[in-house]
């Protein structure tokens, strides 16, 4: 019996494949639950409130102190909610958490003026088939630049690639960039990584080559996945990520057991998806153009 292929691949899945078969099979087809990280957890709290800043504030209005007061409603909720709960984590690491946050929040204010920012739409989900596979990715915001043009924009709450690792890392640009184009019918001018730690900004041109690349690479992708499907054979690929995998007592080669096999949905779910819209997204947009 083959495994199910996944539904749809994002930037993330294809890198967890080829960091690791194994892994990628326990989380995007047997759905394996991953405990939540405080760092991903911290990650999404200052996109809250980056979001709120560029749509519940005019330019002009979107400062420093602004973005704090959310920064204060949102950690309020989120200490309260289940998602705090769920880290394990005791009343005493909040202050901790929270001014960590707040560096992240004090350094975006360093890397852009976001007054200065046409922004157009924020946590977008863009998807689009090629093929019999279905792309999708969340882009974090889409702006117009001085000239008109498409600049998509990722804010990043881990470290920044080391100069060695750059280009590797700058592979889900084109995926976002090919979205884009796919969706929207135009390429963006730029796509800007903010990272937020650091602080620094980097920012590449998208290309007709270098979204083509990025196509026949994730096809390629697909593909290895589909004959790991069929042939059930995801195989770990031990080294540096372990330690952080969330995966460990069900690895072979940590000396864990493999899971009972994935069951195959009753249809497959590339028969039922609608065509692809940016309207159905769940973020928020203006119009376009
Ligand atoms: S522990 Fe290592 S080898 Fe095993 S699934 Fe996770 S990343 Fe792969």
């Amino acid at each position: 019996m083959a495994f199910p292929l996944p539904t749809s691949l994002t930037p993330s899945k294809v890198a967890s494949f080829k960091d690791c078969a194994l892994a990628f099979r326990f989380s995007a087809i047997d759905r394996l639950p991953e405990p939540p990280s405080a760092p991903a957890l911290k990650g999404t709290l200052v996109h809250r409130v980056l979001e709120r800043l560029f749509w519940e504030l005019e330019p002009g209005d979107r400062s420093l102190d602004a973005a704090l007061d959310r920064l204060d409603e949102e950690a309020t909720a989120f200490f309260a909610g289940d998602e705090w709960t769920a880290l394990g984590s005791d009343d005493a690491a909040r202050a901790p958490f929270r001014a960590e946050a707040e560096k992240l929040v004090r350094n975006y204010f360093t890397i852009e003026d976001p007054n200065r920012v046409r922004v157009v739409g924020t946590e977008l989900m863009l998807e689009t088939r090629v093929g019999s596979m279905r792309l999708r990715g969340i882009i974090d915001r889409l702006d117009l630049d001085e000239n008109g043009d498409l600049v998509v924009v990722d804010y990043k709450t881990g470290r920044a690639p080391g100069e060695n690792f750059e280009s590797g890392k700058l592979g889900g640009v084109h995926f976002y960039a090919y979205l884009c184009e796919a969706v929207l019918g135009r390429r963006p001018a730029r796509v800007e990584l903010l990272y937020l730690r650091e602080p620094i900004s980097i920012s590449t041109t998208p290309s007709p080559q270098s979204i083509r690349g990025m196509q026949v690479r994730t096809t390629a992708i697909w593909s290895a996945v589909e004959r790991a499907c069929e042939r059930e054979d995801f195989r770990p690929n031990p080294g540096k990520l372990c330690s952080w995998c969330s995966f460990q007592a069900f690895c072979p080669a940590k000396g864990g057991s493999l899971p009972e096999a994935a069951t195959p949905p009753a249809t497959s779910p590339l028969a039922t998806v609608p065509p692809p819209s940016v309207g159905d997204a769940p973020g928020r947009t203006t119009t376009l153009f």
